[in-house]
């Protein structure tokens, strides 16, 4: 039974909950927070046209918004109210909307990216100078800022220490979900005059995706289905969790992202099932806190958001730079590298906007350590094309890889991405499905096209070169340019190690 709180014992008569990455009802701190604070609650989003205006007219992540907003806005109405959507600039926007709708609070969930921080200093600087408050509440991890400190005090820079740190303060407070329905007598209607209901992506300036044709599914709705999925396999996660072919992840980091998912209720399951010994369960959980991880770093580090590298030194390395340089980046961007697991994982990611884990970390490899280019060109590529694109996961995805970052790969460390692609798709499934061309070769040759014999070749229908790319890079060569590349670091990074 919820406690019975009178309405004069709420903070303000009207509040306007701001949803931003927190697509959903249950389980949202923020909404839980408006409803418990204020007698009345109206619901807004804002497409934001500091970031729309800057993406292609074609973005799989706006339409997965828009997508998600209708599933929310429908769920707002059947507990009576309704979501207000804007497209404006979210900066200006809010506090015109708290002046309009007469609001005296404001709550939202927070987002630690610089952008959004720097774009929430504006908004609770507008909102206090109207007299309106404007209250943030954590949501998107389990542990966020300096909840997770060394005994000195310090944010951590290597993942064991933090996890055990992390494993070590969780209790059921920090997983227990926030009861917003029991709360939701205090969501209202918007006015009539700000009932136009989610625009359609036209009316924004979108085209549409081929979100739908993938299936990926959308909203709450999408996010429990892929978890129900999930669960099933979730024992096998460990054993699957990097072979492409195989249905091993759970794919919702793009619920993660938007708020499809509660956080606390995925690492609940996942702790609970470690706890009795699930191995693949607390494998996942360990990935859980790894994005809690990143997004600490990023917290502490917000420097390496404005394309910094974690460690100082390695912004001392030369990359390749150049036409020759251009060249081979495009050849990365479009999957032409005549590398077939490199290939098809880029295609995936450009047919798709998803790439698998262990195909993020080899083709960031192959980037800077292969290629020699800087790895903020490949960060970027990601930040535009991935569907799950965060900021912290990104950077410290591509400062791992390029040896740069916190807890990174040792800059010796190149993955050869043959033996990767013989280790990890042995069968050549996965580059068979995005590489049709290539199909036909043995599993021995598809992982090096060029080791084929000309017989083999041409029983394929391959001609390399036309049909299929030559390497732009010989692997063994690269190796060695990158071992020098990265001696401007070499004496420091031995040291470290
Ligand atoms: P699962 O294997 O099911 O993992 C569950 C969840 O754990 C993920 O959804 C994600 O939220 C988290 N997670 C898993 N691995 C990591 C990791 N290494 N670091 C941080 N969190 C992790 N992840 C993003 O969410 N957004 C990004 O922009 C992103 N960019 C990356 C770039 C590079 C170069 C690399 C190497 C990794 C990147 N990752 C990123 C991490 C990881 O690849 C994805 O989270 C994962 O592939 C998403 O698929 P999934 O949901 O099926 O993962």
């Amino acid at each position: 039974m919820p406690p019975i709180l009178l309405a004069v014992d709420k903070a303000y008569p009207k509040g306007l909950m701001w949803f931003r990455r927190d697509l959903r009802v249950d389980d949202n701190a923020a909404l839980y927070h408006a409803l418990r604070s204020c007698r009345q609650v109206l619901c807004v989003f804002v497409f934001d046209r500091a970031i729309l205006d800057a993406l292609p007219s074609a973005d799989r992540r706006v339409e997965f918004i828009r997508e998600s907003l209708v599933e929310l806005d429908a769920e707002l109405r059947t507990l009576g109210s309704g979501l207000i959507v804007r497209h404006a600039v979210a900066a200006d926007e809010i506090a015109a909307l708290a002046h309009a709708l007469e609001v005296q609070a404001v709550f939202a969930n927070r987002d630690d990216e610089p952008a959004a921080l720097e774009r929430d200093a504006k908004v609770f600087g507008a909102l206090a100078n109207a007299g309106v408050t404007y209250h943030t509440y954590k949501d998107q991890t389990i542990f966020e800022r300096d909840e997770v400190l060394t005994k000195t005090g310090q944010s951590y820079t290597v993942f064991t220490p933090y996890k055990r740190a992390w494993l070590a303060k969780l209790e059921a407070f920090y997983l227990k979900p926030y009861p917003v329905r029991h709360y939701a007598d205090a969501l209202a209607p918007p006015p009539e005059s700000h009932r136009a209901g989610v625009p359609t992506l036209k009316a924004i300036g979108f085209e549409k995706t081929n979100l739908a044709e993938l299936e990926i599914p959308t909203g709450t709705q999408g996010g429990a289905a892929l978890f129900d999925d999930f669960f099933q396999r979730i024992d096998r996660y460990d054993a699957s969790r990097n072979f492409p072919a195989v249905r091993g992840p759970s794919y919702l980091s793009v619920h993660l992202r938007f708020g499809t998912v509660s956080i606390r209720q995925l690492a609940g399951v996942a702790h609970q099932l470690a706890l009795q010994g699930d191995v693949g369960a607390a494998t996942w959980l360990s990935e859980l806190i790894w994005r809690d991880f990143y997004f600490q770093v990023l917290a502490f580090n917000p420097r390496i958001g404005e394309g910094k590298s974690f460690r100082p030194e390695y912004d001392k390395i030369i990359w390749h730079h150049g036409k020759h340089a251009d060249g081979l980046f495009d050849a990365w961007c479009q999957g032409r590298t005549g590398y077939p697991l490199i290939d098809a994982a880029m295609a995936q990611i450009n047919q798709t906007g998803y790439m698998h884990n262990r195909l993020r970390m080899v083709v960031a490899s192959f980037l800077c350590k292969d290629l020699g280019l800087d790895w903020r060109r490949g960060e970027a590529y990601f930040a535009l094309h991935l569907n799950d694109f965060e900021l912290a996961s990104n950077n410290g995805g591509w400062q791992w890889a390029s040896s740069s970052g916190c807890d990174a790969q040792p800059y010796f460390r190149i993955f050869n991405p043959v033996t990767q692609s013989e280790r990890f798709d042995p069968e050549g499934k996965f580059i068979r499905r995005y590489l049709p061309q290539i199909s036909k070769l043995s599993n021995t040759s598809i992982h090096a096209p060029w080791n084929a014999t000309p017989v083999e070749l041409e029983a394929a229908g391959i001609v390399l070169g036309e049909g299929y790319p030559k390497p732009v890079v010989d692997h063994a060569e690269a190796r060695e340019r990158t071992l020098q590349r990265y001696g401007v670091v070499r004496s420091k990074a031995t040291a470290a190690n």
